[in-house]
């Protein structure tokens, strides 16, 4: 059944949630997203890939928002069966001393080019596994730290186990963040010298020829947001992989963090945006940290009417989006309105659908979505209500967000809680509706429906971002503080506009500038009698921002530098 796949060298990706399907509950957010997206440009590509993740069979969550605004979770069951074959291999794992029984589903992702990608969903929900051992492949990031910390053995140990069982030939370890790294060590014993090879004291690790192996992104821009495990905890539940002072030395000595481990036993290490790898470069001195920015699949985002679009005037788009370059000059602007209000009117009817609150085609809409936590700073936008309300007097404006929360990000929680109080506060001059349970379709849908993509996090912690460049694809102009990729893809007043300074590590005006770009900048162009002004930003978006931020570019990056050295 797999046997389809194992004939050729293949790259293995690994990563802790990849988004193939909004049914399938295997991912939270961007991360996955962008897991997704590289393995259906893969497909695109032909270029031999296998993916590994979790089954996840409790999902992340269902996000449902109760009269308060207050979040509650329930759990997002799947059933794999009805999307992926058993895989009949098992492998051994040893956790807390006991053995666990790893074994996977075959899911094949199917591009819409023909090509057929392998992703394997590791599971040990058997019934020779202690009831514990089972659960190991429920919750997407749940539970503490030593149920996370088996969740990362089983993806990096036991799908290396799983990959050789099903006897797929490898050329490079793809790590998608720190979570697989353990599968660097799982390398290093399988390479080992014999001991009888040795000289007394001899390291039998054959380190250079693992780190050929093996390349590492990093996706963290701050130091406490890596991985990282105390020796406690990693020796009461992993059985030795390597001696404990060859661990040390690569993971740290005193507890086990999984980037530097990745970071040293990877010959090829990268941020996820050039502004990510020099933040990067600062915190781990002495690395070479390459910088390769995220993209979007391209016909994955694009609304079906740009698609339509797209294929009229640039046969062969959706596999080169270089030719996107030509929307500034070749696509007649009433086209890209009429394309603009199709993707605008299945919002609009999305959010009847989910919500009380009617929106109205010709207001100005703004949209933010995205996981609900402090330093996006979601409610920027409601920092200054009396500023904000007589904008609307002046320009009618209307809102759309989305956004869960992980459980155990109380403040998270509330934030989504102060944006409700918010929505009630502005009710009688502001429409605000806030979509519940975002997830890839909510997100197709609304990068394409509003006019205008905002993003606010606090400097420098948005890594790269990745929904802005799936809402230029659309032809919708990002309004954005200047981090991650934003940093490379504005052009004030061309395909967008920057929200504060990004040199300032003071990031306390930026409500200030957001409402004067809006006041003096968006909605007199979004309103003015002439709309040519605004098609030139939508089509700037697209030709200068689409063009290059899409996951074809990425992966011929990755093909050409990482994946072959
Ligand atoms: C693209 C996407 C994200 C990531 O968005 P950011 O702008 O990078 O925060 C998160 N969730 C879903 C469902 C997405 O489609």
């Amino acid at each position: 059944m797999h046997d389809e796949f194992t004939h050729e060298p293949r790259v293995a990706y690994f990563s802790m949630e990849i988004a193939l399907h909004n049914e399938i509950a295997t991912y939270s957010g961007g991360l996955g997203v962008l897991a997704g997206d590289t393995i259906r440009t893969a497909a695109d590509l032909e270029l031999p890939m296998v993916a590994l993740t979790l089954v996840s069979h409790y999902g992340y969550f269902r996000q449902e928002i109760n009269a308060d605004g207050r979040q509650i979770e329930h759990p997002h069951n799947w059933d794999p069966a009805q999307w992926a074959e058993p895989l009949t291999a098992r492998v051994a794992l040893t956790i807390e001393g006991r053995t666990v029984w790893v074994g996977g589903w075959l899911y094949v992702l199917e591009g819409h080019m023909n090509g057929r990608q392998p992703v394997i969903l590791l599971d040990t929900d058997f019934g020779d596994n202690h009831p514990d051992d089972r659960a190991i492949s429920y919750h997407l990031y749940g539970g503490d730290e030593a149920y996370r910390f088996k969740q990362e053995l089983v993806l990096g140990v036991g799908g290396m186990r799983l990959l050789r069982a099903l006897d797929f030939k490898l050329r490079q370890y793809h790590m998608n963040e720190g979570h697989s790294a353990l599968l660097s060590l799982e390398l290093l014993r399988r390479y080992a010298y014999p001991a009888e090879d040795l000289r007394p004291g001899e390291s039998p690790y054959d380190l250079p020829r693992v780190r050929e192996l093996c390349c590492f992104t990093t996706h963290t821009p701050v130091e406490a947001g890596h991985d990282r495990f105390s020796y406690e905890l990693v020796d009461s539940i992993m059985g030795p992989l390597v001696d404990k002072a060859t661990l040390k030395q690569l993971a740290g000595q005193d507890s086990l963090n999984m980037t530097r481990l990745a970071l040293n036993l990877s010959e090829y290490v990268n941020g996820v945006a050039k502004r990510h790898a020099e933040v990067s470069r600062t915190m781990f001195p002495g690395y070479r940290v390459h910088a390769v920015t995220n993209g979007v699949h391209p016909f994955t985002w694009a609304g079906d009417s740009f698609r339509e679009l797209f294929n009229t005037h640039f046969p062969g788009w959706c596999h080169e989006p270089e030719l996107l370059l030509r929307a500034d000059c070749c696509i007649p602007d009433q086209l890209i309105l009429n394309a603009h209000r199709q993707c605008k009117q299945q919002l609009l009817e999305k959010v009847s659908m989910l919500t009380s609150v009617r929106l109205d085609p010709d207001k100005l809409t703004l949209g933010f979505a995205r996981r609900m936590t402090a330093y996006k700073r979601p409610d920027l936008l409601f920092s200054d209500l009396a500023r904000l309300k007589a904008l609307a007097r002046r320009w009618p404006l209307q809102v759309v967000l989305a956004g869960k929360a992980h459980p155990q990000d109380e403040s998270g929680k509330q934030l989504i809680e102060l944006l409700h109080r918010h929505m009630h506060e502005l009710a009688d001059d502001i429409a605000i509706a806030y979509l519940p349970d975002y997830g890839l379709d909510i997100a197709r849908t609304m990068v394409g429906g509003v006019d205008v993509w905002l993003n606010t996090p606090l400097r420098p912690f948005e890594a790269s971002g990745t929904s802005g460049m799936k809402a230029a694809i659309n032809g919708v102009p990002n309004l954005s503080v200047l981090d991650g990729w934003w940093v490379e893809g504005c052009i004030e007043g061309i395909t967008g506009w920057a929200v504060g300074d990004s040199e300032k590590v003071d990031n306390g005006d930026d409500a200030v500038s957001l409402y004067d770009k809006l006041e003096n900048k968006v909605m007199p162009l979004f309103y003015a009698e002439d709309r040519a002004g605004w098609v030139a930003v939508m089509k700037g978006a697209i030709a200068r921002n689409a063009a290059v931020f899409n996951s074809h570019r990425m992966m011929r990056r990755y093909a050409t530098e990482a994946y072959i050295r």
